[in-house]
């Protein structure tokens, strides 16, 4: 039976050996590694030394792709590379990419953190980001004058 695992049960690192694991007495490799400036708590693998976020090891779990693969494309495209050309340059679908920017536009606000803190993207090129997929999902989009 699958169990329902939380943010923190497991690494989110398909590369890392302890990928997956659930913790409990005997399997014990993540550990707190304090929150973010917004309260979200931060985790890091003592097997393969990633940090990451409840919001990073929730929406990507069991994708085949690394999390740390599909934040970095994310982050790319938020600095201006075009799906077109990350598809071709990482070899994933484009297709793909836009259902993990739809995936992550749900969780705009935890994204925008990870982003952020862990590939310096900057505010200002979140909301290209998001228009991609034309919504922003936990906010409500504000009108913008065109
Ligand atoms: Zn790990």
């Amino acid at each position: 039976m699958e169990k329902f695992a939380k943010p923190g049960d497991f690494c989110p690192n398909e590369a890392c050996p302890d990928f997956g694991k659930l913790q409990d007495g005997q399997q014990q490799n993540i550990k707190k590694a304090g929150r973010t400036k917004k309260g979200v708590q931060r985790y890091q693998c003592k097997t393969c030394h990633i940090t990451f976020t409840q919001t990073t090891g929730t929406i990507f779990y069991r994708k085949r792709t690394p999390g740390h693969e599909i934040l970095e494309t994310l982050a790319l495209l938020a600095e201006g590379s075009r799906i077109s050309s990350l598809s071709r340059a990482k070899g994933f679908k484009e297709d793909t990419i836009l259902a993990w920017l739809r995936e992550a536009a749900q969780h705009a606000e935890q994204m925008e953190e990870v982003l952020m803190a862990d590939f310096r993207v900057k505010r200002g090129q979140l909301d290209a980001l998001w228009s991609y997929v034309g919504n922003k999902g936990e906010k409500t989009a504000t009108p913008r004058a065109t």
